[in-house]
């Protein structure tokens, strides 16, 4: 096995021990991204230089006896997460050439841990889209079948975990880009509570929705990384002083995940999967009752309502965050002759046509005699989507569901219809609008065979659970 090739918690274990030290590491890595990424386009940007002198930083905390808690894990990072100096696009036209100012906290919390930070991944522009397809600059292929999407927009995320050019990454989610692009590369990816992990220097697409989470090679390295990003932050004023987690993320109690109640969601069992996962869906449900846990179904009636609530808050949430993207602060400007030119210009050339449907979507919504009807009305809908979430929650601990419709589909596939692509998150979707934890974990024994993922979401601020009860399936 290549040192590459190891997990999160393998990679700690044998730097902390000695068995191997950060810069052989980061060479291991090095080699399989100029082997491989040619031709699979994870990274939109790498910095060779930076790369290697923080394994040699990390060689040096380790001889001195400080190193950090992750120290020489390389991990990628979406380009959508600022890192002090190197480019942030966002996988979009407009931010090409700029530079970031100023590390995200995420940046700046894996810096302290000496984490190697490997380089940036290719996703949709402004993370709007489930197949990277969007991306400004490239394609990214998913490592298990190149002629298929690795899901979006965390795809060049996802893509470099499965294919070990990264030992993990970091994604963001807003209504399922973590979660289905891991299930399509067959690693894990958690979404954490909204409020869990500060999006301080994260760029923004819908506010209320969006979250950083880990993508991973197995549910404990989920459980390190996690642990390794939340908690409050001053500079993120939706951060959570909830967000404060024990010992039990990383060493779960087992007594107390063999005794959770696991509840199954009736309808995202009522149609609209593929037949394959539909079958690998209910040989997971099987799997947890032979096991001997409680599981009892329950009903999140106002579910058939999220897609459209979605599609309404995220674009008035995105179009307003976008606006700031005219080419007078950030990007290249063109040369015009006034204002409005300067905008029309920039903003023309520089988003690509999901984006602009998006921007043109959110400003109808918002715009004075259609506001109530659409905005607040989408608002109340999304109350009561949480609501189905609190009250299941009062009769189960974690929920198990689907985390896709289909297995990735090939490029093209859908990128012809809008309403075919944002229906591959009908079943990610809810966990954003509610702001509950939820986790893609790869069903085993498919190997050979096209990644299928299932999807446990949690209460507010229990991801040890969902963590807890995706190890226990991981490890039986
Ligand atoms: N695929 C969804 C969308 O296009 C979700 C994106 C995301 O979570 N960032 O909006």
């Amino acid at each position: 096995m290549k040192l590459n090739e190891l997990t999160l918690k393998a990679t700690i274990d044998g730097i902390q021990g000695g068995d191997f030290t950060a810069s052989e590491m980061a060479k291991a890595t090095l080699e399989e991204i100029e082997a491989k990424d040619g031709e699979i386009g994870a990274y939109l940007s790498f910095n060779k230089d930076a790369f290697i002198a923080g394994a040699q930083v990390a060689d040096a905390n380790k001889a001195s006896g400080r190193l950090g808690k992750l120290g020489g894990v390389p991990i990628a990072l979406k380009d959508v997460i600022l890192r002090k100096g190197f480019p942030a696009t966002a996988g979009s036209q407009i931010l090409k050439e700029y530079k970031a100012s100023y590390d995200a906290t995420v940046s700046k919390k894996l810096d302290e841990q000496d984490a190697l930070i490997v380089g940036k991944t290719n996703m949709d522009e402004f993370s709007m889209g489930s197949s990277t397809e969007n991306s400004g600059f490239k394609l990214t292929r998913n490592p298990h079948d190149l002629e298929r999407v690795p899901g979006g927009s965390s795809g060049g995320s996802a893509a470099a975990v499965a294919a070990h050019m990264a030992v993990a990454a970091l994604g963001s989610d807003t209504g399922g880009s973590i979660r289905q692009p891991a299930a399509f590369c067959g690693i894990v990816g958690l979404k954490p509570t909204y409020g869990a992990v500060s999006r301080y220097g994260l760029i923004a697409m819908a506010s209320s929705l969006d979250q950083i989470g880990p993508m991973t090679k197995t549910v404990e390295d989920a459980a390190i990384l996690f642990g390794a990003i939340a908690g409050p932050d001053s500079k993120d004023a939706t951060s959570n002083q909830r967000a404060i987690y024990g010992s039990e993320l990383v060493n779960p109690n087992w007594e107390e995940v063999k005794s959770l109640t696991i509840g199954i969601p009736k309808e995202y069992f009522e149609g609209g999967m593929d037949g394959e996962v539909e079958k690998s869906l209910e040989e997971t449900v099987e799997f947890f009752k032979k096991q001997g846990f409680k599981v009892k179904e329950v009903s999140l009636p106002n579910t058939k309502y999220a897609l459209s609530v979605y599609y309404i808050l995220m674009p008035a949430e995105a179009s307003t965050n976008l606006a700031r993207f005219d080419g007078m602060r950030y990007g290249t400007r063109a040369e015009i002759k006034d204002l409005e030119e300067l905008y029309l210009e920039n903003r023309g050339r520089g988003f690509g046509p999901e984006v602009k449907r998006r921007i043109t979507l959110g400003t109808f919504v918002l715009s004075a005699g259609y506001y109530e009807a659409y905005y607040g009305k989408a608002q109340r809908v999304r109350s009561l989507v949480k609501e189905d979430f609190d009250k299941a929650f009062d009769e189960v601990d974690v929920l198990l569901a689907p985390t896709t419709p289909t297995v990735a589909f090939k490029f093209g596939e859908k990128s012809q219809s809008p309403l075919q692509m944002y229906l591959s998150d009908i079943f990610t979707i809810p966990a954003n609008l509610a702001g509950i934890p939820a986790i893609n974990i790869p069903v085993k024994g498919r190997e050979g065979k096209l990644p299928v993922g299932f999807q446990l979401m949690g209460k507010p601020f229990r991801e040890a659970d969902i963590l807890g009860l995706g190890r226990y399936y991981e490890q039986s």
